[in-house]
């Protein structure tokens, strides 16, 4: 919530500034009215030179009686900054914990099933205030900032600046998403919120993956959020396959955090035990794979198991597709084995539509929206084994 002060750093349609409206009543009313007013922005729009409120021009946008209750409400002295107050709380002060609790008593419209989940114990704090902060808006990305003119995403430099592109449709995002176990493609559906998109995916996941699902949001947005503000602050667009291994990483160390403490993950332990490599193969290779801008990123980890010893490989090449790329780093995981002159080798690789598919040796479609299967968890594990 906002105290308006000059009113300038308030960006009038997405910032909450009206004291008695929740979040979503608030939206609700602004969407209405903004289409008809292009040209106000911030609160500075709606004021008069002398720091008042314009009550005309607001009757004019809100109507008779609107215009009027909002013409009332008090503003800090012009000369003082807008202040950002958590309003539930006497001491305005913001804490999570308030926040939660706000989010568990709120009777919105919308259920709030999604903030249950996110918040589940089995989810680690941080992600869960990384998801939160995502979904309820809180983070300060452009197009919420009325006095930042250049709207453009840092990541890609294409389109603008809002939280659904930066974490869900920027071709950076998608590359990090596509890459990981769950392999999730655009055209999720879900709508233009990231809460939306979020409740859109947790209906669709097969309940004994949602924990992980969570895990991996929390450290893929917090991954992609930090990748951001490296390139606010330094410039330059951060290396996505070092984005992708810090993800990778954080969100390894939160599964084992999650299988020591709950048993949450023990319907992926048959398929490990499934997914045991014969004692006759020589070589193991993962492949993986991040695709950007027609370029791929590869990544190879080859375990040696005669000496017992592993290495990682990693280069850029020219690839049409996210498909291609992964195609491409199998590929050349197996041509690493072959130069090692060695007679059995197995590999594997999270994509698995491409794997059955090589199985079947039939064409490889690409990923219409989501494929998630506790197939892909086979990957993980070895993963997790090998690096270990
Ligand atoms: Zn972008």
């Amino acid at each position: 919530m906002t105290l308006v002060g000059s009113g300038i750093s308030v960006d009038i349609w997405h910032q909450p500034w009206i004291p008695w409206l929740e979040f979503e009543e608030f939206r609700c009313l602004m969407d209405r009215v903004r289409s008809s007013f292009p040209n106000v922005k911030s609160i500075a729009d709606v004021s008069l030179d002398n720091g008042s409120w314009n009550i005309e021009l607001l009757k004019e946008m809100f109507g008779q009686g609107l215009g009027e209750r909002l013409g009332r409400i008090p503003r800090l002295p012009t000369e003082q900054h807008d202040q950002i107050v958590w309003k539930k709380a006497t001491d305005g002060q913001f804490s999570v914990k308030r926040a939660f609790e706000a989010s568990q008593d709120c009777d919105l419209v919308e259920d709030n099933s999604v903030w249950k989940k996110v918040w589940s114990s089995k989810i680690h704090h941080r992600h869960s205030v990384m998801l939160w902060r995502a979904s309820s808006g809180s983070l300060p990305t452009k197009d919420r900032l009325s006095f930042v003119m250049d709207k453009t995403c840092l990541l890609c430099g294409g389109e603008e600046e809002t939280a659904v592109h930066i974490f869900w449709e920027c071709p950076f995002a998608r590359a990090l998403w596509f890459s990981s176990q769950f392999a999730i493609f655009g055209g999720a559906g879900g709508g233009d919120s990231i809460r939306g998109r979020l409740q859109w995916l947790i209906e669709r996941i097969p309940a004994d993956l949602l924990a992980h699902l969570l895990s991996f949001l929390g450290c893929l947005f917090d991954g992609i959020w930090k990748a951001r503000n490296t390139s606010l602050f330094k410039g330059g667009v951060p290396n996505l396959m070092q984005v992708r291994e810090g993800i990778m990483r954080r969100f390894m160390e939160s599964v084992d955090i999650m299988e020591r403490d709950v048993d949450v993950a023990a319907s992926f332990r048959p398929a490990v035990c499934e997914e045991k490599i014969s004692n006759s193969v020589e070589f193991f290779a993962i492949s993986d794979a991040a695709w950007k801008d027609n370029r791929a990123g590869l990544a190879v980890g080859m375990l040696d198991r005669c000496n017992n010893t592993s290495e990682w490989y990693t280069r850029q090449v020219p690839a049409s597709s996210a498909a291609e790329a992964e195609l491409l780093a199998i590929k050349w995981a197996m041509q690493m084995a072959a130069q090692r002159g060695t007679n059995s080798f197995a590999a594997a690789s999270d994509a698995k539509v491409l794997i059955d598919a090589l199985k079947k040796r039939c064409h490889v479609r690409l990923w219409p929206a989501i494929a998630c299967s506790s197939l892909y968890w086979r990957g993980l594990h070895i993963v997790v084994r090998l690096k270990s």
